[in-house]
């Protein structure tokens, strides 16, 4: 029955007001094709041109999956860091309320002795099924420790409700910017939304809700995705396993989770993040809603020539973006894939 559960996907909507299609069905039947074309090679052909630095890799590595199983290393580890945290309880200040999501709000805690920050999540529990899809949640989230991802430190269970003790991001999401970025930030920002998603990649997990108010930002210029409540395993005992359903945030979701019928996973992220980094070019999207009835968005996914027809590409100066652009935007799933793989690096500055 557990093995039902490993393509869950938890129910959620999205704060954002926009539509955030979830659904509960999923299947673990697996497909023949794993197209690890070129993912263990991590060979890096590092090249100067004038002042930048472009590095041009095949980034992602060979997959380790995280597990989904409450295993006894993993519980124990996370039951040492709640029980720490019981024992400063104490030490531990509620300073202000961060944000509500559907399931839940989250708050800043302070530590007065250390200064440490943490960011308190609280999620009502489905009492559906055992363990919870949001423990499961937890498990996967707490083994992903990348600087581009929110680390979730411990959570703690009681009776129906899970807390979440994250790491707290401090200079508010891409969602709040108002104004289109210049094309240099979108693309460090985009450089570090990649390096993210090519850990989750790596690690087994497509996120699929990659949009500007899951990515997080520092007032160092970080950026962090957050909200891992809809992610999902794609590789199982080595083998990738297709995703099925409408699952994500509409505008940012790609074309063939529309069609119905199961998809792979990794390009649905890719797809995602094109749509924000045209949101960070224009403070705009592509479309005004993807959807049948909306002429750009036909335009794009149902003719083979890519036309700009939305007046917002015009703003769009640089040349590297619109091809950028282009490449993640592509309608077939293989051709994202293998072009995220060949995407030039930029030197990523905030390190
Ligand atoms: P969520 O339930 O994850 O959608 O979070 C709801 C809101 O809380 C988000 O839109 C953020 O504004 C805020 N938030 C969530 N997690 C964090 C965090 N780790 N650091 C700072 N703010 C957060």
């Amino acid at each position: 029955m557990f093995f039902f559960r490993l393509f869950f996907c938890c129910c959620r909507q999205g704060n954002s007001g926009e539509e955030t299609w979830t659904t509960r069905k999923e299947t673990n039947k697996t497909i023949e094709n794993t197209s690890g074309k070129g993912r263990s090679n991590l060979q890096k052909e590092t090249e100067s041109r004038g002042s930048t630095k472009i590095v041009t890799t095949p980034t992602r590595t060979t997959v380790s999956p995280v597990t989904i199983f409450p295993t006894r290393e993993l519980l124990e580890r996370n039951r040492e860091k709640a029980q720490a945290h019981t024992n400063s309880e104490k030490e531990w200040e509620d300073v202000k309320f961060l944000g509500v999501g559907v399931f839940g709000y989250v708050r800043l805690l302070r530590n007065v002795k250390t200064e440490e920050f943490l960011a308190f999540k609280e999620v009502k529990c489905k009492p559906t099924t055992f363990p919870s899809e949001e423990l499961i949640e937890s498990i996967i989230h707490s083994q992903l420790d990348h600087e581009n991802v929110i680390r979730l430190f411990f959570w703690r269970k009681v009776g129906q409700t899970l807390f979440m003790y994250l790491e707290y991001a401090n200079g508010g999401s891409l969602g709040d910017l108002k104004e289109a970025l210049a094309e240099h930030d979108a693309l460090r920002y985009f450089e570090q939304l990649r390096e993210g998603v090519d850990f989750l990649h790596s690690r087994g997990v497509v996120h699929r809700d990659i949009k500007p108010d899951n990515l997080l930002l520092t007032e160092d210029e970080v950026l962090k995705i957050a909200d891992l409540g809809l992610c999902s395993i794609f590789v199982w005992r080595g083998v990738e396993v297709p995703q099925r359903g409408f699952v994500g945030t509409q505008n940012y979701m790609a074309p063939e989770i529309f069609t119905g019928r199961s998809y792979r996973g990794p390009p649905v992220d890719m797809w995602a993040c094109g749509v924000v980094l045209f949101n960070m070019l224009t403070a705009g999207l592509p479309w005004r809603r993807a959807i049948s009835n909306d002429n750009n968005y036909v335009l794009w996914v149902h003719r083979k020539k890519k036309i700009f027809s939305r007046k917002l590409w015009n703003t769009i100066e640089g040349l590297s973006s619109l091809s950028l652009l282009k490449r993640l935007l592509a309608v077939d799933p293989s051709e994202r894939d293998s072009n995220w793989l060949q995407l030039p690096r930029q030197e990523n500055t905030h390190q």
